[in-house]
């Protein structure tokens, strides 16, 4: 513990943004600097408590105490290492983790928690700023081989612990870049294309190989993984849930994703031209209140909306902790994106009935307000019907797991009762020597989550292969070079 008396002494303090005006000029992040000496005091923050709660909150079980204090003591090479010691992506989860830590955090009882994913993230960028994040090819080759489906934070954590660990990994991906929903979701004013860039050139020098455009199951038959030793199975969960509802065929209707994957295309230099669904100077309407939806809300105000909506059917949770979800739990509550900020009225517990419009042209969007009853569930509130005039609908209502058909199909892969590929406790699939992770396994879900499942996997790959692993889990301290 750097400084016993840092949580009396300082308060919590965040780096600024940078104006609503100004960031909506760009799809860049707007996240200002905050001096080293600002942020020395928010590491003094840290208790080092007894018990620290935040391992806990963290999927990644993240050695939290132990790099706050590094921070303080400013010897940011111990910091990274021991950042790296759990988490091989910190500069994804520092940006766009919901920062369950956070919630967990023991200063969070009476006062405002530690800023633990800011000092993660300031860590990360110092590290690679100052040329300490360097390739670190295993020592000896294992001469076994194993091909990663899918290049999203789970295939990449797994690649990159399975190279470590000495074995040949190719990560086949469909798409014509690496990086999965942080390359072609995620938009860039969460998280830049050059962050994403940059690891995969660590990687590649490690001697992972990456192959773009591979589409298992569609382009490259099943039968062409038989030569690898192992598979790991992290195609992501993407399928959207659509909305059946009267009006759904017409024209200015559209899935989140379609929306948000051409928009960064766009910023990675790719004219789409007429093809681009376009929000500027039209009404949307973005049904869906997660992330996805919060996403489409930065975007379409980017692209110059005239108006943004966003519907919930779930009623407004309330911003502080309720009293059913205690510390250390992670609460639902309302949660103000920066997207949020940027202008767009929020309604909730409003439900779609219908899409009214006029030779297949959107016009208005029919809605009714619903209620929770405790022996009927969600009910309809009569005579709250109302239209809402609307040039385009964007549908961001979560997911429905992988696609069926194609690699999952030809495999003969088992599912599980909610459609996600089916995993026993060491992530083996129903067929030899294939293994799941990430939101294939788990449903859709968050990067830190994909970031665990991938070493966890790996970790399973590699015992496999060797009838043992070295390679760290979630709660062993293991200390590597960076
Ligand atoms: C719009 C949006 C915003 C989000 N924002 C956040 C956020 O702010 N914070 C957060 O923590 N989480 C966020 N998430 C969730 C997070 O992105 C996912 O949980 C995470 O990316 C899952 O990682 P994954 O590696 O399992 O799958 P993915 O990232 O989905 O990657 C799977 C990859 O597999 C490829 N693939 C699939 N099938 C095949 C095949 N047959 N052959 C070859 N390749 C294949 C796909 O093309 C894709 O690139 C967001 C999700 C979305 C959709
Ligand atoms: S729970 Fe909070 S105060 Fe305690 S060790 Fe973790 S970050 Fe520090």
């Amino acid at each position: 513990m750097g400084k016993p008396t840092g949580f009396k002494e300082f308060t919590r303090e965040l780096p600024g943004k940078k104006t609503v005006e100004e960031r909506l000029q760009d799809y860049k992040e707007f996240i200002k600097s905050f001096p080293e000496e600002k942020l020395i005091n928010q590491a003094a923050r840290c208790m080092d408590c007894g018990i620290p709660f935040c391992h806990s909150g963290c999927p990644l079980g993240n050695l939290i105490p132990d790099w706050n204090d590094m921070v303080y003591r400013e010897n940011w090479a111990e910091a990274a290492r021991r950042l790296h010691a759990t988490n091989n992506f910190p500069e994804f989860t520092g940006r766009i983790c919901p920062a369950p830590c956070e919630e967990a955090c023991v200063l969070g009882i009476n006062e405002p928690p530690v800023t633990i994913e800011n000092i993660e993230y300031s860590i990360i960028e110092y590290a690679f700023d100052h040329g300490m994040i360097l390739p670190q090819p295993p020592k000896q080759r294992t001469g076994r081989k194993v091909a990663v489906i899918g290049s999203g934070p789970a295939g990449l954590a797994a690649a990159q612990q399975l190279n470590r660990a000495g074995h040949n990994v190719t990560v086949y991906e469909r798409s014509d870049k690496i990086g999965g929903l942080l390359r072609y979701g995620i938009p860039d004013f969460k998280l830049e294309k050059w962050i994403v860039d940059r690891r995969i050139n660590q990687m590649t020098k490690e001697g992972v190989v990456f192959e773009t455009g591979v589409h298992v199951g569609v382009n490259f038959s099943v039968e062409r993984l038989e030569v690898f030793d192992a598979i790991v199975l992290a195609g992501g969960s993407t399928i959207p849930r659509d909305l059946s509802i009267p009006g759904r065929e017409m024209n200015g209707i559209h899935f989140a994703m379609d929306f948000l994957t051409q928009q960064n295309r766009k910023n990675s230099g790719l004219d789409l031209g007429e093809t681009q669904i376009k929000a500027k100077n039209k009404r949307v309407i973005v049904i869906g209140g997660g992330d996805t939806g919060s996403d489409c809300v930065g975007t379409a105000n980017r692209q110059g909306a005239k108006s943004v909506l966003n519907f919930e059917l779930f009623s407004k949770p309330s911003p502080d902790r309720p009293a059913n979800q205690p510390w250390p739990y992670f609460p639902v509550r309302l949660k103000n994106t920066s997207s949020h900020e940027e202008g767009c009225q929020r309604e909730w517990s409003i439900m779609t009935k219908e899409f009214i419009g006029n030779h297949g042209k959107l016009e208005k969007l029919k809605t009714v307000s619903v209620a929770f009853d405790p022996k009927k569930g969600m009910v309809e509130v009569p005579g709250s019907e109302k239209e809402w005039p609307v040039d385009l609908v964007l549908l961001a209502l979560g997911f429905l797991g992988p696609a069926k058909e194609g690699m999952i199909a030809q495999l003969e892969i088992e599912l599980d009762e909610r459609g996600n590929v089916k995993s026993n406790a060491q992530y083996r699939t129903s067929k030899e020597k294939i293994f799941t992770t990430g939101d294939m396994r788990r449903g859709q879900s968050l990067v830190v989550w994909a970031i665990s499942e991938g070493r966890e996997v790996a970790y399973h790959v590699d015992q496999f292969l060797m009838g043992s692993s070295l390679l760290p889990r979630k709660g062993d301290v293991d200390l590597p070079r960076i």
